[in-house]
């Protein structure tokens, strides 16, 4: 009998195994197959590490983080005109708190980057297109589905800079 090296097998994210246990959040909700399978995933963001780590977003998440960035730093009566919604007017008004305490923009914004991360994941589900799902309730990472995730990701960024410019011009004029 030969003695074999008692080796576990690493779960690392390089593993393609198709055979572990998905929990019911980890599922597309359009076609039922597990998270990194299908392409239907818009994204999957981390909210405690405050970080999207997968989908269609994930190309283009410093575009749309850039965006949301230069839009939280707006004074919220300029996001509330150019139509920006709640979301983004409540993140911009704690930023603008945040300075008023001495805080400076940049450190004001790299505070509540969580709440941007979030501002950012609600905004995509305003989309009627997207759905979400959560692994489980000890992570909180959300995914995000939708039938064409990178038209769903477009429109987003394009609706976030329609906004920056708005905001922009609206605060240029006399
Ligand atoms: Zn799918």
């Amino acid at each position: 009998m030969t003695k074999a090296p008692n080796h576990e097998s690493p779960t690392g994210p390089s593993g393609n195994d198709d055979d572990e246990d998905v929990a019911a959040g980890g599922r597309c909700p359009i076609c039922e197959e597990s998270v990194g399978d299908c392409d239907h995933l818009v994204a999957s963001i981390d909210l405690t590490y405050s970080e999207v780590t997968a989908g269609a977003l994930f190309a283009q998440e410093r575009t749309a983080l850039d965006a949301l960035e230069q839009l939280c730093s707006c004074e919220p009566d300029a996001l509330k005109t150019a139509g920006a919604g709640p979301v983004l007017e409540h993140v911009a008004t704690l930023v603008r708190d945040e300075i008023a305490e001495g805080a400076s923009p940049g450190d004001a914004l790299s505070i509540y980057t969580p709440q941007i991360l979030a501002a950012l994941s609600l905004l995509l589900q305003e989309d009627e297109g997207v759905t979400v799902t959560n692994v489980d309730a000890e992570s909180s990472i959300e995914h995000l589905w939708a039938e064409d995730p990178e038209w769903t990701v477009e429109r987003l960024v394009e609706r976030l800079e329609e906004l920056v410019e708005e905001v922009e011009e609206g605060g240029e004029e006399p």
